[in-house]
């Protein structure tokens, strides 16, 4: 039986497969196009500080893998 991990906002506790282990996942928030032009076109700079309209990848803290993401 597969398990799917899903991944949150934060950092969080997934299998690393060149690690071969499990490790904490680094969480990397992206800023991406579209929350940039959301800022521009509706001036609403706000927007840019919180997490609402962000991606997070998710990393490996050791080898830097990527391991999934989290997505709105
Ligand atoms: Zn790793």
């Amino acid at each position: 039986m597969q398990t799917t991990t899903v991944f949150g906002p934060d950092s969080q506790q997934a299998y690393c497969p060149n690690c071969g282990k499990n490790v904490m996942t680094y969480a990397e928030p992206k800023t991406n196009l579209i929350t940039w032009l959301i800022c521009l076109f509706t001036g609403f700079w706000c927007i840019l500080c919180c997490d609402c309209t962000k991606d997070v990848d998710h990393r490996c803290p050791i080898c830097a893998t990527y391991l999934g993401a989290y997505r709105r």
